[in-house]
């Protein structure tokens, strides 16, 4: 029954699957509109920030509801494709609109309330200097989360200019698990000082634009090809060898989209989103291109969430750069998204919810803009390598890089050969060392590549075999030898090196494996006199500090790169002769049904740094099984006969892309509760369906930060309509949940696991 009231059902940042029904008082009738921010109370105390899903509606959902206190927008920040956009999320992720929610808004605008003026922080003087500031950083092993305030307060700085430079108190902690107690902690050692301020905003730069690169009659045909692709498909994937030249045609479909008007997302992995990048469309497009990424400071990226809109002066961005987040981007007309690396891992959000992919939620928002969809790769996932062959997307090749530059020769090294002739030097083989030597004396530059941080992986007793362990995750402890600290790459968890085994007491403890700090170690040791980069999770925390490392190498100033994954995405080095891979059977050897594919996508592209300028380029992969197919496809550079022969085995065995997989993980600090609930659950889901269930089973790491894990997978089929599915699932959850047995339990299902 109309009360002759109106009401408004408005979305809470709050893990609770209901919109909340609230009054709208007459004073504000006139302002609120759907997809605006609204002040509102929840329980006694809590005041929040909710966006207004839905406005003029005349009957409460509800007995008693409360008023809307203010509105916070005067135009809506969520439009309405946005706003289907998290539903279908919400729907097919199997989380909730509130989940979406804090996900989809830069921090800054949905704090629970914003003062007019907010507090400011900077590096007290006497830290300003960076030797200085690093000695104590290097002191503070064990206050972590001090550490971390500092790195973002140093990365932040630097990006405003100098390390003098002041910012909000929101700019600094968000992003990151900010801990109070650390900052004040901060604040009163001296190190930190706080003022108050009003909130700046960014400037326009004036920036001079540069011609566009003529484009070499491969890459124009190309061009066509996809343009007439577009014309009867959503989405075609380019796959385009590394060096082939993809950004120049990315930039050729930016440009006839943002002449009809329309605007474009340009999604890459967060870690190949760099200065490189940025440079080279701002160099073509100028101040029309924004950027969006988790490591920008909170205030650049409500800044560029609040420039994609419709804006009155005209000034909005017509092209963003940006990770996976910047598909919640309220765009006015988006015409195309590029996903560049589309088959990089890390599209995939992990924690917490929504665990959404990017691409794949890519693909969807296109559909409800209108848009064009370009995926790039040199080595496609098998999924979207699938899609094309089955003509579902659109497929145009690239063979070759771009000014017939020849791709890079690829040598094996047999590393059990080189150990039983004895002829291998540290952990290098005849084949890699005398090619260092000979790159080295060319005055080029090299790369090479460890899947390992850390100086190795594990120490152990001599005399009696005892490793030291986690205590609160089932993982052997790497030892770090700089901080001489044995740490836990799960949890952070660290401890000092013993003097001795504490099991028999033998002082004498060996290290075992190598990991990049070790390599650089021994490298600086066979190969005197060189400059050496380093870059992994340890040197790299902060921007700064990564982008410092591909500058001097870059520039020149190291010669040799010594490094994980990182150094094999997407960076763009005149000069590098040779690459070498140290030990590749560390990645075949993963216990994952991807592991192939994903050892050959990670070799395809680390190898792909080499000789990019001219025909000079050699790879050495070192491996003790040279005779292994993946190895061998990789040396015939090979993807499609690889691809054949894992399909084989994918559809034989129910996996995707001729399943679709949803994981679920349940988590309890006893062991015995997990493993009960998750039998339960497993049972009831194969009474309820009749697709494959399997496990329960404890994953590879049995315990993480106290917490014991099990998994449960399901195989659902591809054709059948799997939102039944996923509701019968979610319905077998929540009973679970509901369980007073297992209050405590964590439950978390993962729609399309990678
Ligand atoms: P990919 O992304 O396919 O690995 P890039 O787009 O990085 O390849 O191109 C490889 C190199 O070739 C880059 O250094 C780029 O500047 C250069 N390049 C590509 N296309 C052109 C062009 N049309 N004119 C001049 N240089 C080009
Ligand atoms: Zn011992
Ligand atoms: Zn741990």
């Amino acid at each position: 029954m109309s009360d002759g009231n109106t009401y408004a059902e408005v979305i809470l940042p709050v893990p609770i699957p209901t919109l909340f029904s609230y009054r709208i008082p007459g004073s504000l009738k006139a302002k609120v509109k759907a997809g605006m921010r609204v002040q509102v109370p929840l329980g006694n105390r809590k005041v929040y920030k909710g966006i207004v899903r839905r406005c003029e509606i005349q009957e409460p959902g509800l007995a008693k509801v409360k008023n809307i206190q203010d509105v916070l927008d005067e135009y809506p920040v969520v439009s309405e494709v946005q706003f289907q956009f998290w539903e279908w999320l919400a729907d097919y992720y199997m989380c909730t609109l509130g989940e979406v929610y804090r996900a989809a808004l830069p921090s800054g605008l949905q704090k629970e309330y914003v003062p007019r003026f907010e507090s400011c922080t900077m590096l007290a003087e006497s830290y300003q200097d960076e030797e200085k500031l690093n000695e104590v950083m290097d002191g503070m092993s064990r206050a972590p989360k001090q550490l971390e305030i500092l790195q973002h307060m140093v990365d932040l700085a630097l990006e405003k200019g100098s390390m003098a430079s002041g910012m909000t108190k929101s700019e600094l902690s968000a992003g990151y698990a900010f801990s109070q107690s650390a900052y004040i902690a901060l604040i009163k050692k001296n190190i930190l000082v706080e003022y108050r301020e009003r909130t700046s905003r960014l400037e326009y730069s004036g920036r001079k634009i540069e011609a566009f690169k003529k484009l070499s009659s491969l890459q124009q045909t190309a061009l066509e090809k996809i343009s007439s692709l577009f014309q009867k498909q959503q989405v075609v994937l380019l796959r385009g060898v590394t060096s082939s030249g993809k950004t120049e045609i990315y930039i050729q479909l930016i440009r006839e989209q943002i002449e009809l008007n329309r605007q474009v997302l340009y999604l890459l992995p967060e870690i190949v989103l760099t200065a490189q990048i940025v440079e080279r469309l701002k160099e073509v497009f100028g101040d029309q291109v924004g950027i969006y990424h988790s490591r920008y400071a909170d205030a650049d990226r409500v800044e560029t969430f609040l420039r994609v809109r419709e804006n009155p002066v005209g000034t909005e961005y017509k092209v963003v750069l940006g990770a996976r987040s910047a598909i919640f981007l309220p765009f006015r007309d988006l015409g195309l998204i590029i996903i560049d690396e589309e088959f990089e891992q890390s599209y995939k959000q992990a924690d917490p919810a929504p665990r959404y992919h990017a691409r794949d939620a890519a693909v969807v928002l296109a559909e409800m803009y209108g848009a064009k969809v370009l995926l790039g790769s040199a080595t496609p996932s098998f999924e979207s390598y699938y899609n094309a062959r089955s003509d579902k997307y659109g497929m145009v090749t690239m063979n070759e890089r771009f000014n017939q530059v020849t791709p890079p020769e690829i040598l094996i090294a047999d590393i059990r050969e080189a150990y039983r002739k004895k002829r291998m030097r540290s952990h290098f083989t005849p084949e890699l060392f005398s090619l260092i030597e000979e790159t080295l004396s060319a005055d080029k530059q090299l790369i090479l590549f460890q899947n390992r941080r850390g100086f190795s992986p594990y120490i152990e007793c001599f005399s009696c075999g005892w490793i030291p362990a986690c205590i609160h995750c089932d993982v052997s402890l790497t030892y770090h030898k700089q901080q001489h600290r044995l740490i836990c790459h799960y949890c952070g968890y660290s401890r000092a090196v013993p003097s001795s085994c504490p099991e028999c007491h033998d002082p004498h403890l060996v290290t075992r494996g190598f990991g990049t700090e070790k390599l650089e170690e021994e490298v600086s040791i066979l190969f005197p006199g060189y400059r050496i980069g380093r870059m992994d999770f340890d040197t790299t925390r902060t921007r700064k500090r990564y982008e410092r490392i591909i500058r001097d190498f870059e520039g020149g100033q190291t010669r040799i790169l010594i490094g994980t994954q990182i150094v094999t995405k997407g960076l763009d080095f005149d000069n590098v002769g040779l690459v070498g891979v140290l030990h590749a059977d560390n990645l075949l050897n993963f216990p994952d049904f991807r592991s192939f594919e994903r050892s050959y996508q990670l070799m395809a592209q680390v190898a792909g740094r080499a000789g990019r300028r001219d025909s000079f380029g050699k790879v050495v992969i070192q491996t003790t099984n040279p005779s292994h197919p993946v190895i061998q496809h990789i040396r015939n550079g090979d993807y499609h006969t690889m691809y054949m022969s894992q399909m084989e085995d994918r559809q034989i065995f129910h996996y995707p892309p001729y399943t679709r997989l949803l994981k679920v993980t349940l988590r309890h600090e006893n062991k015995e509760v997990v493993e009960k609930a998750s039998h339960e659950l497993a049972g009831n889901l194969r009474k309820a369906m009749k697709v494959p269930v399997m496990g329960p089973q404890s994953p590879l790491i049995g315990k993480i930060q106290r917490m014991h894990l099990m998994n449960i997978l399901v195989k659902l089929p591809r054709t059948a309509e799997i939102g039944d599915l996923k509701k019968l699932i979610k319905r077998e959850i929540d009973a679970i949940r509901s369980n007073q047995e297992y209050r405590k339990l964590f439950i978390v299902p993962d729609v399309d696991p990678v």
